[in-house]
């Protein structure tokens, strides 16, 4: 890509390109609004730009867009999943959740994953790059193209860890944000993370209002190395310390996720611990039934010790809740509809 990424820009970058090219920054909100507001997806759609400017433009500049590879709605239509495809025919998916209380779109913020957690699909084909601004915005903009629905929620919680993707992070935050772009609050973002604690205090440094949550999923570091590779670099007391940072810069209560893995964090002992860890910090967990992935053979938890586990944290006094499954006749799994696709096209390749 050697154009400049202009859906990438702030307005402020927008406008000094604007000027750059000899013209009048208030064309720079003009711009930002035909591709952030209005959604277009090429500059001749820009209607009040004059050609001359459109043609200068589309040569020092390219508009990123995706293209919707696939498309799987759950039976009861509250969830969709789309594939799309990006400029260099990677692809990635997104999902479209619709709750009483609004549309929340999961995004996905790299092209695979590096983090090797064992019970994700996202992992299994290993990292490919990270995604620029554009690319995670474009992911609301085009489901919201798709569906016609408003979104009013956002969670980074797709394929990719969003931490290891932090200035690109915070720039998409940033532009997520602007009341010159779609404006969504940033209450209504969550950002999901296995626990970069460094970065952690780094984001909490950039004094956002969003949800930071903490992808925990065992109370002590040597369960923890066991399921997530990346346990072996920062500590579960690390984690901590950055969560309690995080919450004295900004004031959010952090959520924990912990997903349940029959006969492997699942054990009463681990709720016992877990309360023990969280004690004094202002958090929520969040517990998620595991969703099987097939290249692995975890199971899910059975209702009941999901339930005893719910019934310790809460004798402890903490908040907690259990995730409802949404979709899951739709592969809602992270990354198991990136990774089917994947898997087809090259036992396509294979057979040419
Ligand atoms: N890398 C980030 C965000 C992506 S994963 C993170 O680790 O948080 C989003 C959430 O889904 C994490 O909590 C992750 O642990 C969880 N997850 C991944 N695969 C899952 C599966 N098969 N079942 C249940 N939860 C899963």
């Amino acid at each position: 890509m050697d154009k400049i990424d202009i859906k990438s820009l702030r307005l402020e970058e927008l406008e000094d390109l604007l000027v750059e090219l000899g013209d009048k920054p208030f064309r720079g909100k003009q711009i930002y609004e035909w591709l952030h507001v209005k959604l277009v997806s090429n500059f001749d759609d820009m209607t009040n730009i004059s050609k001359q400017l459109r043609e200068r433009l589309k040569e020092v500049c390219q508009i990123t867009n995706l293209f919707q590879v696939n498309k799987l709605v759950s039976k009861d239509g509250d969830t969709s999943k789309f594939l799309f495809r990006l400029y260099d025919d990677r692809v990635l998916e997104s999902v479209l959740m619709k709750y009483h209380h609004g549309n929340s779109v999961c995004i996905s913020s790299q092209v695979g994953c590096k983090m090797g957690c064992t019970f994700c699909a996202s992992t299994i084909g290993g990292f490919e790059r990270n995604l620029a601004p554009s690319e995670m915005l474009d992911q609301i903009y085009q489901i919201q193209k798709i569906s016609g629905e408003r979104v009013s929620n956002v969670v980074v919680m797709g394929t990719g860890e969003p931490l290891d993707n932090f200035d690109n992070l915070v720039q998409f935050i940033g532009m997520l944000t602007d009341e010159n772009g779609l404006n969504i609050s940033q209450r209504n973002i969550t950002v999901s993370t296995c626990g970069l604690a460094d970065k952690i205090k780094a984001l909490a440094d950039k004094n956002l209002q969003i949800t930071l949550a903490i992808s925990l999923h065992a109370p002590n570091d040597p369960l923890r190395q066991q399921i997530m590779p990346m346990a072996n670099r920062y500590s579960i007391e690390s984690i901590m310390e950055a969560c309690h940072y995080y919450y004295e810069k900004t004031g959010r209560r952090i959520t924990f996720e912990y997903s349940l893995i029959e006969g492997v964090n699942d054990l009463q002992k681990f709720a016992h611990e877990l309360s023990h860890l969280v004690k004094g910090l202002n958090c929520h967990i969040n517990l998620i039934p595991i969703n099987p992935i097939k290249e692995r053979n975890y199971r899910q938890s059975r209702s009941e010790n999901i339930q005893n586990f719910k019934n310790i944290l809460e004798k402890n006094r903490i908040n907690v809740t259990i995730r409802r499954e949404m979709g899951t006749d739709i592969d809602a799994a992270c990354g198991q509809l990136r990774k089917s696709y994947m898997d087809q096209s090259s036992d396509a390749k294979a057979m040419n």
